[in-house]
């Protein structure tokens, strides 16, 4: 390796396998190159959360990033670690700093078969971070009135609609989007398309929402006509833009094998759907991208607090590492492309390969031994399951 990877290392359950995959997978074989940043919750509180922002620049700096899960405090974290405060997102605060666009994209494994039987590629759903409801600002109407949306422009010009006369109680939600947070969803979703060669999909209820889904379909395309059509075509994918009802359905009986981009609230719900019917959120990868090109790898799933606290009790643990495996390679693959050194790249390939065969060849962990076909399981723990994919690897081409 020439460039280091930013490593973020994590909390509870996955730090341990974090440790594991990088004590047997990744340090006999290559000759690994990592700033390391500790965002483990402790290390957070203790650096007042610097410490996740030094790793946001260290990954703007270095262009591509691994991160262990984290723990999002909530009141009972911030009594179990005494913290200071409680402290935000990590992802939240990395995908503020990159402005990133996260892409979610299932592991397929022969025995794990998808409940919509026909998806025999993956589908990545890559999902809008910013606004929309998210954002909204909301009102308990108590009782008659008249409800109103103004704009007051920086120049004092005024827009005003009605958006309705009540007559008695009822709600009220306002919600907004910028052209700039847009703009970069539409660049980082067909620059990803372009990068993993697959189509794009985009979908919205512009017909219903004529102003608000339209502009995002506006956006899409002037975007797409104006940089990206002529790259689109000479790769041989397609953009498909069509709306949000009609987009499900096709979904549904396609073949998989495409990017689906969704709104916020749309990724959000499909993002879920989607993940359960290829099997489970531990075979979930998860890649956030930013408009200027750079990526940060990580599981989809948390850092498995009910498995961390059974380890802790000196109790066996039969968690998954895939995904978080998946996360390096991923990451060693990219920081190969950028850096020119194929044998980085050959080697994320490998060890990609041998995870699958390992599971395909009937050893694995009990929550895939749960939703796999295999009649006969191996069922491991953890680091056996580590050790089984190392053997699987030495034993490959
Ligand atoms: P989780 O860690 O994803 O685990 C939820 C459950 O899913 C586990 O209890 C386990 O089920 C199963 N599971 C998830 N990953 C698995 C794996 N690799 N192998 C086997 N089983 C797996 O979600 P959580 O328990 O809701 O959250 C725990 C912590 O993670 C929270 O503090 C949350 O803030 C954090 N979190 C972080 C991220 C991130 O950093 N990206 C994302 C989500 C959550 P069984 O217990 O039934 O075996
Ligand atoms: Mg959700």
């Amino acid at each position: 390796m020439t460039t280091p990877l930013v490593e973020m290392d994590g909390d509870e359950m996955t730090r341990i396998l974090w440790k594991m995959i990088k004590d047997e997978l990744l340090l006999p074989y290559i000759d690994l190159k990592t700033e390391y940043y500790d965002l483990g919750l402790e290390y957070r509180n203790e650096t007042n959360d610097q410490v996740t922002l030094d790793s946001a620049e260290a990954t703007k700096k270095y262009g591509v990033a691994v991160k262990c899960a984290t723990i999002t405090p909530n009141a009972a974290r911030v009594e179990e670690y005494h913290l200071k405060e409680m402290w935000k997102s990590p992802n939240g605060t990395i995908r503020a700093a990159l402005d990133g666009t996260v892409f979610r994209a299932p592991i397929l494994i022969k025995g794990i078969v998808p409940y919509v039987n026909n998806w025999s590629k993956p589908i990545t759903i890559a999902r809008h971070a910013y606004g929309d409801v998210y954002k909204n600002v909301e009102i308990k109407v108590p009782g008659a009135g008249k409800a109103e949306l103004v704009f007051t422009g920086a120049d004092g010009t005024e827009i005003r609609e009605t958006i309705h006369e009540f007559k008695g109680s009822g709600i009220l939600q306002g919600i907004h989007n910028t052209d700039e947070s847009i703009t970069s969803f539409a660049k980082a979703c067909f620059n990803y398309a372009l990068d993993t060669k697959q189509d794009l999909w985009f979908a919205t209820k512009d017909t219903i929402s004529k102003k608000y889904d339209h502009n995002f379909k506006d956006i899409f395309q002037e975007i797409y006509e104006e940089e990206y059509k002529e790259k689109f075509e000479a790769a041989g994918i397609e953009y498909f833009y069509t709306l949000i009802d009609d987009a499900v359905a096709r979904v549904i009986r396609s073949e998989g094998g495409f990017i689906w981009a969704c709104k916020n609230y749309d990724g959000d719900v499909m993002s879920d759907m989607v993940a359960t019917a290829y099997g489970d959120l531990s075979m979930m990868t998860s890649v956030l991208v930013s408009p200027s090109g750079v990526y940060e790898y990580e599981a989809a799933h948390g850092t498995v607090q009910r498995h961390y606290y059974k380890h802790l009790k000196g109790e066996e643990t039969s968690t998954n590492s895939i995904a978080t495996i998946f996360a390096w390679t991923g990451a060693l693959r990219k920081r190969g492309e950028l850096d020119g050194i194929k044998e980085l790249q050959d080697f994320a390939d490998k060890l990609e390969r041998a995870c699958i065969k390992t599971v395909e060849d009937g050893k694995m962990t009990k929550s895939l031994s749960m939703i796999s076909t295999c009649k006969t399981p191996v069922i491991l723990n953890s680091l056996e399951f580590i050790q089984a994919i190392r053997a699987t690897f030495d034993k490959s081409e």
